[in-house]
């Protein structure tokens, strides 16, 4: 086998991303917008907080009359009156006076500063301050967090809680965002079964089909038809009408091999577009990257770890892209291999790794034999360690690169 003519990783996967657009933008209320990607970027429209306010419960004081103030040379203040968090404010503090003051309430006119309640004493309308203060204690300037106009989320963010809750101090709603693509799933094979069905002989069950599934609702698709196909031309190609004609991305697992019954590529490629099927890499060497009826598609071939990782490799990032995510691509960490590794040099292996941290360093380790049908492989894997294309040994203790796919 010839590995120079097979496309690289980087290349096949740049080759997918050429061919995928973001989806359309649409207004979304905040409350609905959890896990959507923002399509603009999205500015301040006041400051936040928008009034100065405590940042403690206490008195609101002329930071001036109790500068030296302490245990032994207590100040004593009139209380000339009380604010509420959510009161408007209106106690006018002047010299030798404070007025009681709650976390987040605004700070009163004349106060410049917070003395908090644990070291004071209040009798009779009157405070003795015990510890001193500066101006400014304790307080919380308006747009201390953030000022008018500032950007409060770039272009292509996933919206998680912290955004969500920053929007919604500010009454961003609705906001311009892009959903999850539509998927549709084609998974092909006379030998699958149902998962609840008790296989024949030579017929195994559909676990691709639940792991693509999975694997699509994580990252935000959503899965509008999902169909298992027969090795049977023409029902291959009624299935690929169905999934284009209610899709934005059409993803199928087997029947991209060179067997007498793979016809998927033979399908898409008369009746659609095929861009390239081999890509130097282990496990799934064969990937077709092509569109039908204008719908983009991407075929993984059939063994389940194959499909697992040409998933992460060209899936993932192509959902990514639709949904208009700014980053695209797995993180990655080094870690230490904790055990050797040999290949022959002329394909990009994904050995699909357990991670542990010792002492603050990650510790890769390999989850056992790596075949592309050994679904063992992924169980407690966080990621796959990348054995470059050119080489051919990892030395036990060397350093890897690990796409992380979770961590422990
Ligand atoms: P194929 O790429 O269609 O030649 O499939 C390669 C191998 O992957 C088959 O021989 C099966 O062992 C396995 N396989 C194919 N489809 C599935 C599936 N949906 N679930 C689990 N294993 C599968
Ligand atoms: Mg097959």
């Amino acid at each position: 086998m010839d590995f120079a003519d097979l496309l690289s990783v980087d290349e096949a996967r740049a080759r997918v991303l050429d061919a995928i657009r973001p989806l359309e933008a649409e207004e979304v209320e905040l409350r609905d917008a959890q896990g959507l990607v923002t399509a603009e970027a999205i500015r301040a429209p006041h400051a936040l907080p928008r009034f100065d306010n405590s940042a403690m419960d206490g008195y609101a004081v002329v930071a001036a009359d109790v500068a030296s103030a302490s245990d032994t040379a207590p100040v004593s203040l009139n209380i000339a009156g009380e604010v509420r968090a959510g009161a408007p404010g209106d106690v006018r503090v002047e010299p030798g006076h404070a007025a009681r003051i709650m976390t987040g309430a605004p700070l009163p006119e004349g106060a410049d500063a917070v003395v908090m309640v644990e070291v004071t004493e209040e009798h009779d309308d009157v405070v003795v301050v015990k510890g001193g203060a500066h101006p400014g204690q304790h307080v919380r300037p308006a747009g201390d967090d953030l000022p008018a106009g500032a950007l409060l989320v770039a272009p292509g963010t996933e919206l998680g809680p912290g955004e969500l809750a920053l929007l919604g101090s500010m009454g961003v709603t609705p906001v311009k965002v892009r959903r999850g693509p539509r998927v549709a799933l084609l998974v092909t094979g006379d030998e699958l079964v149902n998962l609840d069905q008790e296989p024949g002989p030579g017929q195994i069950r559909d676990s691709n089909g639940l792991a693509l599934t999975a694997l699509v609702s994580q990252e935000g698709g959503r899965l509008v038809l999902s169909e298992r196909v027969p090795d049977v031309r023409s029902a291959v190609v009624a299935a690929f009408e169905r999934a284009a004609a209610c899709a934005d991305l059409v993803l199928s697992s087997g029947g991209v091999a060179v067997g007498k019954y793979d016809f998927v590529k033979e399908v898409v490629s008369e009746l659609g577009h095929i861009e390239l099927w081999r890509v130097a890499m282990q496990p799934g060497k064969p990937v077709v990257l092509g569109s039908f009826a204008g719908v983009p598609f991407l075929g993984l071939p059939g063994n389940p770890v194959s499909v697992h990782v040409g998933f992460e490799q060209f899936v993932r990032p192509a959902i990514r892209a639709l949904r208009g995510c700014s980053s695209l691509l797995r993180p990655t960490l080094q870690a230490t291999l904790s055990e050797g590794l040999t290949k022959k040099p002329g394909r990009l292996h994904f050995v699909r790794v357990r991670l542990r941290s010792e002492q603050g360093a990650w510790v890769a380790t390999p989850t056992g034999p790596q075949g592309s049908h050994v679904q063992s492989s992924l169980v407690d894997c966080h990621g796959v360690a990348r054995f470059e294309r050119d080489e051919s040994e990892i030395k036990e203790g060397q350093q890897v690169t690990v796409e992380v796919w979770r961590l422990p």
